[in-house]
């Protein structure tokens, strides 16, 4: 395998290719021969200026429409087999979560390539909602339309409204309380509900997205309040409305076991609405979101992956339902469930262009041969006095975890310098200077420390020789790449060289939630989108849409500046020269973009 574990995390998209560059392989299209595009050749496609559009900047967006039908079809085969080899007794019948990627482009294919498996949406929210009931009216007819989040009576309504523009809207409850608004909104809009509820489970899952699910979970009701809920239904004569039990136990589901509790006990909660409620009109059992993505590669359940892939899950969940069921004698309910990352983290990868490279000063650790760090362990660890009650007794327990915590930390900081000294012998780190806004591009590693795989679009057939961070161009010092999958601090990276060109690092399976978490800092805006689909008529690849991202006008209008009355007009009144000024209006009217403009930088040679 390749420093970079392409092989790992990239199966079956991602590889390196003849050239030494890193290429996306695309297959599934019945019309479209397997094939392979390579990357840098869609980046200079892109950017070249003998192509009619605008001219791209960087950081762009490339986006793998064929990617994102694969992922689509990939999941309903997992089910589709799973269900015919357990012989379930009813189909599978999935969502996409709008909140994971919003973009026009990723939600309508999402409708268009899902068209056959009767592929629906999910929204959280009015403004995706919206989103969801536009474009589900291209979505073959019963695709679910699952509306979850908080509920004020305009967006019941709303979901009403999706049901009468027959759209197969599901409102699920959240709360007991909104089930009062649904009632209301339902019989002034005379548009009957189909609804469904929210299960908080006792199931819970490790890291990061553990904290959605238990008992003190934020979402959902206990399996007690549902049943209230029934029976508020049932003394209305509306039981009838009850369709559907969703739950969600948080994104990346780290194992299988996880998966198969928390079905089991949804569909304890699912029989129990069946045969003790009444609610015998109940069809679907939505499992929420949490199919998780295996962003280092290693199949595990450590936190930047996860130990299964998509036919172990659809598995799972197919099993632990039909178990259940069976024990209780219930029908074996439609199986949704609102997969996201899994889907739209494989489809687009962004990719970042080198300015320049700088060796970082070396700090005392650095300079301390061998032994003296070895020393300062030893001394350190000795100060590190075994834990024993006395001690506690005489000394306040957070105090004495404080001092553990702080000698621990130092000795585990210079370990490590030490363990890369034996595998790296070269312990120089450069900075590399990038095109880049860490909070808008990859606002999960800044907010919750989620980590990409990083690999050079080229030169992947030479051996890099610098152990890099990546640095970038806000003013914040947390703006700046510095861990990378596998638990390394430094990404191995080329010398750059301008004789050869520019050099790009690809950001991967980052398709889902960077884009809509991204913020504004330091008001850089959005990258540029190309989408790339696979050709077999002259070349492998042609570039479907390039779009440039936010000028800087509409950002700083986001700051509620009015620009024209606010920031031009008071400049112009100001600027004394008429030839400042109309630098100034070129820069604010003419769609300046915001990220710098560095297409034609060339890095100095000083690396
Ligand atoms: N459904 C609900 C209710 C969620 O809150 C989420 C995300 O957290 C999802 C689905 C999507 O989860 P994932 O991206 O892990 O599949």
């Amino acid at each position: 395998g390749d420093v970079y574990h392409t092989e790992d995390w990239g199966e079956p998209y991602f590889a390196v290719n003849k050239d030494g560059h890193l290429c996306v392989r695309i297959y599934g299209r019945e019309t479209l021969p397997e094939q392979e595009i390579d990357v840098l050749s869609v980046i200079e496609k892109a950017t070249s200026t003998d192509e009619k559009r605008k001219k791209l900047q960087f950081p762009m967006i490339l986006r793998f429409p064929d990617v994102l039908r694969h992922r689509i079809d990939s999941l309903h085969a997992a089910f589709s087999n799973a269900i015919k080899s357990y012989q379930y007794g009813s189909v599978y019948q999935g969502v996409f979560p709008v909140k994971v990627n919003q973009n026009k482009a990723v939600v309508q294919d999402m409708v268009h390539f899902g068209y056959d498996h009767s592929y629906g949406l999910e929204a959280g929210s009015k403004p995706e909602l919206l989103i969801a009931m536009s474009c589900l009216t291209k979505a073959k007819p019963g695709a679910y339309l699952i509306c979850n989040g908080y509920k004020d009576s305009s967006y019941v309504a709303l979901a009403l409204a999706a049901r009468a523009m027959g759209l197969n809207a599901i409102i699920v409850l959240e709360m007991e309380e909104e089930l009062d608004i649904v009632i209301e909104q339902s019989s002034k809009l005379g548009v009957e509900p189909v609804i469904g509820v929210r299960a908080k489970l006792l199931t819970k899952i490790q890291g990061h997205f553990g904290s959605t699910g238990g008992k003190h979970g934020k979402f959902g009701l206990l399996a007690e309040k549902i049943y209230e809920v029934a029976k508020k239904l049932k003394a209305l004569n509306k039981l009838h409305w009850l369709k559907l039990l969703h739950f969600h136990v948080g994104s990346m589901i780290p194992t299988t076991d996880n998966v198969f509790d928390a079905a089991s006990e949804a569909s304890d909660i699912y029989c129990t609405l069946v045969k003790e409620c009444g609610a015998e009109m109940m069809t679907t059992l939505d499992c929420g979101g949490g199919l998780g993505v295996d962003y280092d590669g290693t199949r595990s359940s450590t936190p930047m992956s996860v130990a299964y892939g998509l036919e172990e899950y659809a598995s799972k969940v197919v099993q632990a339902v039909q178990d259940r069921c069976d024990y209780h004698g219930v029908p074996h309910p439609v199986l949704c469930t609102e997969s996201g990352r899994a889907m739209a983290s494989h489809h687009s990868m962004i990719i970042l262009e080198a300015l320049s490279a700088t060796p970082e000063p070396k700090d005392d650790d650095d300079e301390a041969t061998t032994e003296q760090l070895h020393e300062r362990i030893r001394d350190l660890s000795s100060k590190l006095q075994p834990f024993k009650a006395e001690t506690a007794a005489h000394m306040s327990m957070p105090s004495h975890a404080v001092h553990v915590k702080k000698h621990g930390i130092e000795i585990y900081k210079m370990g490590k310098k030490l363990s890369k000294r034996v595998i790296t012998d070269a312990d120089t780190i450069y900075n590399y200077h990038m095109n880049l806004s860490v909070f808008s591009l990859m606002p999960d590693y800044w907010g919750i420390e989620q980590l990409f795989p990083m690999i050079p679009v080229s030169r992947l057939d030479e051996k890099p020789t610098h152990q890099a961070t990546l640095v970038d161009i806000t003013c914040d010092s947390d703006g700046k790449v510095k861990n990378f999958i596998r638990e390394a601090d430094t990404l191995s990276l080329h010398p750059l060289d301008p004789k050869l060109g520019s050099y790009y690092v690809a950001v991967l399976l980052s398709g889902a939630y960077q884009e809509v978490l991204s913020s504004k800092h330091n008001l850089f805006g959005g990258p540029s989108l190309v989408r790339v689909v696979g050709t077999d008529h002259g070349g492998t690849f042609s570039v479907e849409t390039a779009l440039l991202g936010p000028t800087t006008e509409e950002l700083i209008g986001t700051m509620r500046y009015d620009v024209k009355r606010d920031i031009s007009s008071v400049i112009e009144e100001w600027a004394r020269d008429k030839k400042v000024w109309e630098m100034v209006e070129n820069l604010v009217e003419n769609g300046l973009h915001t990220m710098p403009y560095l297409l034609d930088y060339k890095p100095p040679p000083t690396v």
